[in-house]
């Protein structure tokens, strides 16, 4: 497609994907595939439906949802005007867009409304392992109850597939960061810790110390550091109903059985959470750099005032999103690919016998079983290279004397799992049930 055929003998150029926009391709995305298949069913076993909102919002909804001062609507956004003169903005997060369909299309009359979505973001961020420009996330979003126990149901789930899939070494770290009626107190001594130290401020810090002095504790300049471990903890201005729920919360999740550490300073990168926030950290042994620094595989939490603060009524909310491209890391590098082989491999002779290995091969597929030839067919020892490439667990010839016999010799391929060697004489009419009981 990069060919620039018949432009006046312009040479061919050649174009690479965008930076930061990762291609995804075979093998890898079988784990991509076996994460959303996993998320699917269980999402769905858990009372949480799939939504999927466009990919661009009105640019208006990010920064009224998740902060003017954010890093996301900062400097991160894809923003840009669109041929009807309108600001709009590829979808950075989708907690935001979800609420705007909720209220849309009136789902706010229900009681209580459980979604789920899985799909790309995007923003504009300085590239690492693990920190992409259009990266997926899979979320789960509860609307109108505000009980701990919908908290605790929303971590279970976030618990429960990080489990089903198999990645270890990650900590629920749970924290509170209080109503908004607790935030003015906070924020209050929050403002006296910083302000003796604002003149040595970068200009940035400066200004988020001005617009939004809690976006000070999720900062990365280094040189804020010690200031800001030094810093009031939220946790200790929660007011009286903030605290019992979060010990509702903690209680819960005891019973639950889901270990957790209670993490003073954990704060996100969104303006719109209240009380519970957490965050499911990869935390590996030493040594190990599966993510380099890019450590949180989850974030979430309550969002009690988000729902009204976009038109809505009193809705209260809570939910969390999973940054799959660092699950697929994980996956790598534990070596868990699940791996879609051929169950059989079939060897074709050219001419007109070839229409019926294909034929064979038509039906077996037909009936659900993972079965593959070559299209370009040629000598047997090829046709047997190709099969082992694919890893198939057996060969068989389609030929003559298979035709007139209506029975085939299946040999199990050189594997390290299989039992190489070994041959088996099938019939035709026996092969798919042979097959399945494999
Ligand atoms: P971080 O602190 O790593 O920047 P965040 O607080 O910006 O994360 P959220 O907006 O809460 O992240 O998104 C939830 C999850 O989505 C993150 O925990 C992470 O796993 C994933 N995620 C966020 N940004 C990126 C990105 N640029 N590339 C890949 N994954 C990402
Ligand atoms: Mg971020």
């Amino acid at each position: 497609m990069s060919d620039a055929s018949g432009q006046g003998g312009r040479g061919r150029e050649k174009f690479a994907a965008v930076k930061g926009m990762n291609d995804l391709l075979p093998p890898q995305i079988e784990t991509w595939q076996f994460l959303e298949r996993t998320a699917r069913d269980m999402f769905g076993t858990w009372g949480y439906s799939e939504v999927r909102t466009p990919i661009l919002e009105d640019t208006g909804l990010f920064v009224r949802s998740v902060g003017e001062v954010t890093d996301i609507v900062s400097k991160e956004m894809y923003t840009f005007t669109d041929k009807g003169d309108r600001s709009v903005t590829m979808r950075p997060e989708n907690t935001a867009p979800a609420v705007r369909a909720y209220l849309e299309h009136g789902f706010a009359q229900q009681p209580v409304t459980r979604w789920y979505y899985l799909g790309p973001m995007f923003r504009y961020e300085r590239m690492k392992t693990g920190r992409y420009r259009q990266f997926y996330q899979l979320g789960a979003e509860a609307y109108g109850a505000g009980d701990a126990s919908q908290d605790v149901e929303n971590i279970a789930l976030a618990h429960a597939y990080l489990k089903a899939i198999g990645v270890q070494h990650v900590t629920l770290h749970l924290n509170s960061l209080g109503d908004a009626a607790d935030r003015p107190r906070y924020l209050e001594a929050l403002k006296a810790h910083f302000a003796p130290h604002v003149p040595g401020f970068s200009e940035a810090a400066k200004d988020t110390f001005e617009r939004n002095t809690m976006r000070l504790l999720d900062s990365k300049e280094e040189a804020l550091r010690p200031l800001v471990e030094a810093a009031p903890r939220v946790g200790d201005f929660l007011g009286e109903a903030a605290a019992r729920h979060f010990d509702e919360v903690k209680a819960l999740l005891s019973t639950l059985g889901i270990p957790f550490v209670v993490d003073p300073r954990l704060v996100r990168g969104l303006d719109y959470y209240t009380r519970t926030t957490f965050e499911f950290v990869y935390e590996p042994p030493a040594g190990d750099s599966a993510l380099g620094t890019a450590g949180t595989v989850c974030g979430g939490g309550r969002y009690d005032d988000l729902v009204r603060q976009l038109g809505g009524p009193d809705k209260p909310a809570v939910g969390f999103a999973m940054g799959l491209d660092r699950l697929v890391l994980l996956l790598e590098a534990l070596g868990k690919r699940p791996a879609r082989r051929p169950l059989l491999f079939v060897a074709t002779m050219d001419g007109a016998l070839k229409a019926e290995a294909v034929k064979l091969v038509t039906e077996l597929r037909l009936a659900g079983l993972c079965v593959d030839f070559d299209p370009r067919g040629g000598k047997v020892k090829r046709q047997i290279e190709r099969a082992s490439a694919l890893a198939a667990r057996y060969f068989a010839v389609y030929g003559e004397r298979e035709h007139q016999a209506r029975t085939l010799t299946l040999k199990a391929l050189d594997l390290p799992d299989g039992d190489p060697g070994k041959e088996t004489q099938v019939g035709l009419d026996g092969l798919e049930d042979w097959l399945r009981r494999q």
